[in-house]
């Protein structure tokens, strides 16, 4: 697993270090979930490593994988604690997609009918030939990735 430094001014890392309170909900040795403070629905979660990494693109693959190991089980917990018909799970990444907090999160939202919360977002189409241009060159990027490696 990973060895990053802590961020010093970091929220979620002086969560973590037990510095400032939080609800916790679940630990383990990699990772923290506990009660958001301005909850979106009451039993919004978050879901952190206990490593510091700003967003999702930094998160070495085994602190990905087993935070993602995680969310089953939280999220049927949280769903059954708050008697929520669904839940979203979400994460915000850089500031222009709403991140405010640069170590990387899952919300864990429950979500219940007539709620204030709205979905889906604003959806586009693709043009002529943008779709399979697209497509390539995200392949590209994956093949120069593993080509890096
Ligand atoms: P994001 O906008 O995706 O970076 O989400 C950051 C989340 O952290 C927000 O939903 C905040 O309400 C939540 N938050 C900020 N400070 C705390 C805290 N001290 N304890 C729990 N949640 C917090
Ligand atoms: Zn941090």
């Amino acid at each position: 697993m990973s060895h990053s430094v802590p961020d010093s001014h970091c929220v979620f890392c002086k969560i973590v270090r037990g510095e400032i309170p939080s609800a916790r909900v679940l630990e383990t040795a990699h990772a923290v979930a506990f009660l958001d403070i301005n909850p979106l629905n009451p039993g919004h979660t978050i879901l952190v490593s206990r490593s510091h990494h700003a967003h999702l693109g930094e998160l070495p693959e085994a602190i990905a994988a087993h935070a993602g190991s995680l969310l089953p089980r939280l999220c049927r917990a949280v769903k059954a604690a708050t008697g929520a018909e669904g839940f979203n799970v979400i994460i915000n990444n850089g500031p222009v997609a709403g991140q405010t907090i640069h170590h990387c999160h899952w919300h864990i939202v429950p979500r219940f009918a007539n709620d204030s919360i709205r979905w889906p977002w604003p959806q586009g189409k693709y043009s002529g030939d943008e779709l399979s241009q697209m497509k390539s060159r995200i392949e590209q990027e994956l093949e120069n990735a593993v080509r890096a490696e």
